[in-house]
């Protein structure tokens, strides 16, 4: 491809609406362009790159014994009301009629249409295990869809299911698709980490993301600095309890504490540190209000708390519930003569030997609360988030705390589909059974727009080689000079014939300009055709990782940029 006839209007300045750096530099390399919010076209040079990443997921897929299908994106409404997702899938699902007043909807995701395709023809044991998947695009109404392609509406997935006839075969799929998903973000060259996620009130490890890591991921990844455990923060366990200590406490007391509602106030007006402070949270499910026990510098972790409960929503109480409860304002509350509400307690109130807690009255706490003797609670569990430097809860090790984007998503569907959706099989001895399923989604968009996070300097983006929109930029510099030219040209097509695919800056321009536009769009490797080597029979070659340059015999650049490209993948 020649810069002269390419397709990419790269921008000298950030766009103004964009916040984050994968979607300013993807608007300023040219690659995407918006439509409308959260909806993007896919430009030249942006397209490629996904496709790189779309190739790699196909290769891997069909390599684990996955099979490509495509399904459409437009489904009929009646498959959710089998299903029983279209009362309670909300807004993120965009929802029409057709001319005869049907329902439809825009495909959000496909285990309603895989499953009705996998019920009417797969009926026996035989045909089983089934894994197919597809590379389509999805469609969620996003209440705010922003940051580019990293949360679009309109966006690029994977999407695969597998159909076994048991809950062990079914452990086997999945296992393939987990290894499948680390060959994917290996091969694209991205720093990642595979983390148990939490899989609702089943438990287990069942569900598993797939997380590059960045600095400016949205999520938390929790990882072992000694062995390989990592969870996201909503899933992440909490090591062995501390013991109790052996601290013994003078009688409560009630004290004065006028406008000290928060922990930061509380610690400061009693001089008492955050970890002998108790924050009581009142919480409010579908069954009524709870109230659970946090130790000050700790934060709750609602995920864990709503499995512990087995509750669908589960959120802070309103001001009005909490004085019902407690019979104090917010910022007052406290575990001691609470009644009429379950009291749950995080495991880290128990090594609490003196504590400060509320006294459900409007300024006023109690000091010299001792967890046990002042008050009991009805059950103690791990429901806080972890910290950096808890113990890890496999090794005993320090979890340490990273941030990263959400990449792929591994998930142990069982019978849910199946069993809704009447997806049986007869078994060898002829029994009716359902089958036993798993889904797996890859963001295709997202871990183009996660690379960028990952891979990028103040001069643009860095690509990892393997999702490269090109390998190679060749750039001629020099005021108009055919023995430059030609040699630009003569390179370009022998990079080309040996599979390198590559771009060829034939513009007019000066070479500032064309060196800013090849940082900007992050080929990993620039060759440089100037005079001044030209006369020694050399080329300049560039690496943009690196910024390093090297000056090769132009009959050898070919070899070098193979060799480099092999040094690249093993570091
Ligand atoms: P999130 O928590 O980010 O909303 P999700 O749990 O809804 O993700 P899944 O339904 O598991 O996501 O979808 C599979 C994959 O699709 C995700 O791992 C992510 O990479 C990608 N994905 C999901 N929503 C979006 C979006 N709005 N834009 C781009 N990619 C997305
Ligand atoms: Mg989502």
């Amino acid at each position: 491809m020649k810069m002269s006839r390419f397709f990419v209007p790269t921008l000298k300045e950030d766009p103004a609406d964009a916040e984050v750096i994968s979607h300013k530099l993807m608007m300023r390399a040219g690659m995407i362009r918006k439509l409308t919010a959260g909806i993007y076209s896919y430009l030249p040079l942006g397209y490629r790159a996904l496709r790189k990443v779309e190739q790699i997921v196909r290769e891997e897929m069909d390599l684990a014994g996955a099979q490509e299908v495509f399904l459409p994106m437009v489904q009929p409404g009646e498959l959710w009301v089998e299903s029983g997702r279209w009362e309670v899938y909300g807004k993120e699902l965009l929802r029409f009629k057709d001319r005869h007043d049907r329902d439809y909807c825009l495909g959000p995701t496909h285990e309603e249409v895989i499953t009705d395709l996998v019920r009417r023809d797969v009926r026996s044991y035989r045909h089983l295990p089934l894994n197919l998947y597809q590379i389509q695009t999805k469609f969620r109404d996003e209440i705010r869809p922003r940051f580019g392609l990293m949360r679009g509406r309109e966006f690029m997935m994977k999407d695969g299911y597998s159909f076994d006839v048991s809950d062990k075969a079914a452990d086997v799929s999945y296992s393939l698709m987990w290894q499948a998903y680390k060959n994917v973000f290996a091969r694209c060259g991205l720093r990642f980490r595979a983390v148990e996620a939490d899989s609702g009130p089943i438990g287990g490890s069942f569900s598993h993301e797939f997380m590059v890591l960045a600095d400016t991921g949205e999520d938390t990844v929790v990882a072992c600095t000694f062995c390989d455990y990592a969870a996201n923060m909503e899933k992440a366990e909490m090591g062995v309890p501390a013991p109790v200590p052996s601290e013994t406490c003078g009688p409560m007391r009630r004290v004065d504490t006028p406008g000290a509602s928060t922990i930061e106030d509380v610690s400061k007006f009693l001089n008492v540190k955050p970890e002998h402070l108790i924050k009581t949270l009142i919480l409010r499910s579908e069954r009524g209000p709870v109230a659970v026990l946090i130790r000050g510098d700790h934060e709750l972790n609602l995920v864990k708390v709503k499995n512990h409960l087995n509750v669908m929503d589960l959120d802070f109480a309103d001001s009005r519930t909490i004085e019902e409860v407690t019979g104090g304002p917010l910022g007052f509350s406290g575990p001691v003569g609470l009644k009429n509400v379950d009291l749950l307690a995080d495991h880290a109130i128990r090594s609490i030997g003196c504590a400060v807690a509320g006294a459900n009255e409007k300024d006023a706490h109690l000091v010299d609360v001792n967890p046990g003797r002042d008050f009991h609670v009805d059950r103690t569990g791990d429901f806080r988030c972890a910290m950096g430097g808890d113990p890890c809860p496999r090794c005993g090790g320090k979890l340490q705390l990273f941030r990263g984007i959400e990449v792929g998503h591994l998930f142990k569907l069982g019978e849910k589909y199946s069993e809704a959706m009447n997806a049986r099989f007869l078994d060898a001895e002829g029994a009716e059974k359902p089958m036993v399923m798993g889904c797996y989604g890859i963001g295709i968009s997202r871990t183009v727009a996660a690379a960028i996070e990952q891979n990028h300097d103040e001069d643009g983006i860095i690509f990892p080689p393997p999702i490269a929109p090109f390998t190679v930029i060749v750039t001629p510099v020099g005021a108009k000079d055919t023995e430059i030219e030609e040699a630009a040209e003569h390179v370009y097509a022998e990079l080309w014939a040996n599979g390198i695919e590559t771009l060829l800056d034939d513009r007019d321009e000066r070479p500032g300009v064309k060196f800013k536009d090849a940082d900007l769009i992050g080929i990993p490797f620039r060759i440089t055709i100037g005079k001044k080597a030209m006369a020694q029979g050399k080329v300049e070659l560039r690496n943009r990782k690196t910024k390093k340059v090297e000056l090769v015999d132009i009959s050898a650049a070919v070899p070098a940029v193979k060799d480099r490209l092999e040094a690249w993948s093993a570091e």
